[in-house]
């Protein structure tokens, strides 16, 4: 399977390529995002059969069909290594919790970082330790974080042969357990970079720092973000796991509730439906940033300024754009790339583009979307009203898909709500709703006391640029 540029690129560098070689490369070179010459099909014997599988099995059915470069005993392999009882504290992976007869979380949030970040994570590590050896190559993955994506990076690249990660945040603003998290980790792969600025300054430097081209390639710089291609194949796996786990036959349909911010981890369920997964509706549920609700009820895509982005209970939402959307957009518009590279060219410079006619809205009915947003307020009365009526503590981001994903429940249609993260995470706010501490999964319990190993550094692309190139 080749894969091509939502922005029709298709010459020289912008050739359509396998798998492995857009894992690596991330985004296409004409500025767009790579996608499947067309989504795979899985006609009913195989849906059949997938019902009888463990989670590893699974994952090798659905993705051999999108990295069909890797030989399949090397992929069945690493896929193997990846999704254990060890790793993910489970042999279901991600377990279905039926909360009352229609009404499911899925829990997807029980891997090294308790965020379901972890799932597409964890085998990104080993695929890319793979790949680089296969080429005699190595990379340098420099990023930006302000607490989740930043430790699923380092959890799954740390003692990677060929990787080291340099990791900056914001010095003394992330929470002590997302501090502790990442700079516990004692690898001598991975470097904790604490910049003495906010989140936008460190940013900034890996915006610097990436676009000196000389650097980059001198140094074999890259990223992992939420548009790699990979990643959003590994999390297609969980919708088909969620469907057999819900339901006993192939012939019911079921609603996933999806907690939504840069549109990576919804994209996987439109995948999971094009493929053929009897998905009725799928929910889109976002925080006070509200950029892609806006969209999916207007039909206009409006990015917000960083003044205009809240900071709010549910931070790995608060998003200014949704960097994934530019493929589901090339989708509606039935893959006319010459039309996606036109609105993103008017998106760069008027910050907006509207699809609100009556063609765009049928397009994006039939693919089953439906969106609603959530407030503080909103958020503590779900974490309340779980805790009340079925005995669970739900973390915030959680608990913007349940109040959103309650809004459009349908009798007799299955209710699945993606857990994204443990409530261990985000315990200031589950305070404030219970006027309790959420449990930590054993392991957990004293990690703000574990010798931290980070060096601080000012806001500056020279002085990260020197840290990086004394120790490549
Ligand atoms: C990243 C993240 C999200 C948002 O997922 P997207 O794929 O960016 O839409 C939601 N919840 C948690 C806990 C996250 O870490």
């Amino acid at each position: 399977m080749k894969y091509a540029s939502t922005r029709g690129g298709a010459e020289g560098r912008n050739a359509p390529q396998e798998f492995t070689a857009i894992m690596l490369e991330g985004l296409a070179a004409d500025g767009g995002l790579f996608l499947p010459e067309r989504y795979p099909t899985v006609l009913p014997p195989e849906l059949e059969a997938m019902r009888e599988m463990t989670y590893p099995q699974l994952a090798f059915a659905v993705l051999s069909k999108f990295a069909t470069d890797i030989p399949a005993d090397d992929l069945r392999s690493m896929i193997d290594r990846t999704y254990t009882r060890e790793i993910f504290r489970s042999a279901d992976v991600t377990p279905l919790k039926t909360l009352e007869p229609g009404l499911h979380i899925l829990g997807l949030s029980n891997g090294p970082t308790l965020a379901f970040k972890d799932l597409a994570m964890q085998l990104i590590g080993n695929l890319f330790e793979y790949a680089l050896a296969k080429k005699g190559d190595e990379l340098n993955i420099l990023g930006a974080t302000s607490g989740d994506t930043g430790s699923a990076a380092e959890y799954a690249m740390r003692g990677k042969k060929g990787i080291r990660v340099f990791m900056l945040s914001p010095h003394g603003r992330m929470s002590p357990f997302q501090a502790a998290q990442m700079f516990s980790l004692q690898d001598p792969n991975i470097f904790n970079l604490a910049v003495k600025g906010v989140f936008d300054d460190c940013q900034d430097i890996v915006k610097a720092v990436s676009g000196d081209a000389a650097f980059k390639a001198k140094h074999r710089i890259g990223t992992v973000n939420s548009i790699n291609w990979a990643r959003v194949a590994a999390q297609v796996v969980y919708y088909f796991k969620g469907y057999f786990a819900a339901t006993r036959t192939n012939d019911e349909v079921v609603t996933f509730s999806v907690p939504s911010g840069n549109f990576g981890n919804i994209y996987a369920g439109h995948i999971a439906r094009s493929m053929g997964l009897p998905i009725k509706r799928l929910i889109l549920a976002t925080n006070e940033n509200d950029v892609l609700d806006e969209f999916f009820r207007t039909g206009r895509y409006r990015v917000r300024k960083s003044a205009e982005v809240h900071a709010t209970s549910s931070p790995s939402m608060d998003i200014s754009k949704a960097s994934n959307f530019e493929r589901y957009v090339c989708d509606i518009l039935r893959r006319d790339t010459a039309r996606v590279k036109a609105l993103w060219a008017q998106l760069d410079a008027t910050g907006a583009f509207d699809l609100s006619g009556e063609k765009f809205r049928d397009m994006i009915a039939a693919t089953g979307f439906s969106s609603g947003s959530s407030t503080h307020a909103d958020r503590i009365a779900t974490i309340r009203g779980m805790h009340e009526d079925y005995g669970v503590i739900v973390d915030t981001h959680t608990a913007d898909g349940i109040k959103v994903g309650l809004q459009y429940r349908e009798a007799g249609v299955p209710l699945i709500c993606l857990e994204t993260a443990l409530p261990a995470k985000f315990s200031e706010t589950i305070h404030e709703a219970l006027g309790r501490e959420p449990g930590r999964p054993a392991g957990y319990e004293n990690i703000e006391s574990l010798p931290q190993r980070f060096d601080v550094i000012e806001a500056d692309a020279a002085q990260v640029k020197a840290y990086i190139a004394a120790r490549t």
